[in-house]
């Protein structure tokens, strides 16, 4: 749990949540740690419910009978925890920019536990195949992923730079498209471009320096605001860079030159409950494989570390 931003995350003993209105009692199988996370508990997101169990991806076992649910089944719970249903945004089906949306392991207890409430009606039923530790990845990394990818146009050529855990799913579903797949990473990071080639990339290198060719879309999945220009420059006239993150460091100024030409930089917020059925529906289709290191619930620390430094090949994830 977190008590407060700036500080690791505490082992505590907490009494049993109580479901309310429309809310299902789950036993946590498994829970990806997303970068979101790493940003929740190092301050850079300024609003999170204290103290806090943090995790938005979770892989629970519905423990009590619900209207959608029978009481066993396996479902997943996203960072879209519940939206007023009733704002211009809701409205116009982009919930995902609800005025009052509130979003799981952030103003909801989340995953990072043995036990979680969620809203039944933003749960989503899984896909048969993947294990419990398998499947947790596709609920953010996955989804908010597939959602970049959508919002980033008819591209053939995409980059994905900052290759771990979304990217690593959105290349498989890019290269299933018959997408050709630019993978940045961070200068000199072999271990990790020999991971994107093996996943199809068509190239895998600095994404400072960018590929060869022009691109005709990138998504920037680090968190890392001079990527922005970057990508600006390697992509061509019409071309799109799609910030995935919910946070990013300041981006630098840049000349108007490399936006001229009707290049768009936008960003992705959220997901909607379609982009999960939609994506659910499609990864075991491809069928996407996920790459996972699995960390003990007590560990939640170190798997944050190892995210923060880049280390992690894949997705983290915590088991009970
Ligand atoms: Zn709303
Ligand atoms: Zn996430």
């Amino acid at each position: 749990m977190l008590d407060a931003g700036r500080t690791p995350l505490r082992l505590a003993d907490l009494s049993d949540p109580e479901p309310g209105p429309r809310q299902i009692l789950l036993r946590v199988r498994a829970c990806g740690v997303c970068r979101t996370d790493l940003h929740i508990v190092d301050g850079d997101l300024a609003q999170p419910k204290l103290p806090l169990v943090p995790g938005h991806q979770i892989v629970g076992e519905v423990l009590d009978d619900s209207s959608r649910f029978e009481p066993g089944t396996r479902v997943g719970v996203p960072w879209l925890g519940w939206t007023c249903g009733e704002c211009r945004y809701c409205l116009t089906g982009s919930e995902n920019l609800c005025d009052r949306a509130r979003f799981t392991g952030y103003d909801i207890d989340g995953g990072y536990a043995e036990l979680a409430v969620a809203d039944e009606r933003y749960c989503f039923a899984l896909p048969e195949g993947y294990a419990d530790e398998q499947a947790a990845p596709l609920l953010c990394a996955g989804l908010i992923g597939y959602r970049s990818l959508r919002l980033a146009g008819d591209s053939e050529a995409i980059g994905l730079y900052g290759f771990g855990a979304s990217a690593h799913i959105v290349c498989q579903v890019a290269v299933a498209q018959g997408r050709r797949v630019f993978a940045g990473t961070r200068k000199g990071d072999a271990e990790t471009q020999e991971f994107a080639r093996s996943l199809g990339a068509a190239w895998a290198g600095d994404a400072a320096a960018g590929p060869p060719e022009e691109l005709d879309a990138v998504i920037v999945f680090a968190p890392a605001g001079e990527l922005v220009p970057a990508a600006l420059r390697h992509v061509r006239k019409g071309g799109a860079v799609v910030c995935a993150g919910i946070h990013m460091s300041d981006i630098p100024s840049f000349p108007y030159e490399l936006l001229w030409g009707e290049r768009v930089i936008r960003s992705v917020a959220n997901l909607t409950r379609a982009d999960g059925e939609e994506f659910l529906a499609l990864a075991p289709t491809v069928p996407v494989h996920t790459e996972v290191e699995t960390f003990r619930l007590e560990q939640a620390n170190e798997a944050l570390d190892r995210l923060r430094q880049g280390a992690l090949r894949g997705a983290a994830v915590l088991v009970p």
